[in-house]
């Protein structure tokens, strides 16, 4: 159905991952922290 897809392009949020530490650290996908190698969160 339409409507099904345009929920799924426009309604999905996108998730991005940040570090406690570095929030100017930022992922799209679930990692370590470039910087320290902490487990990113969900921002
Ligand atoms: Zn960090």
């Amino acid at each position: 159905m339409y409507t099904d897809i345009t929920s799924k392009l426009m309604g999905k949020k996108m998730e991005t991952y940040t570090c406690p530490m570095h929030p100017k650290v930022r992922s799209k996908k679930l990692g370590k922290c470039p910087e320290c190698g902490m487990g990113l969160t969900k921002a």
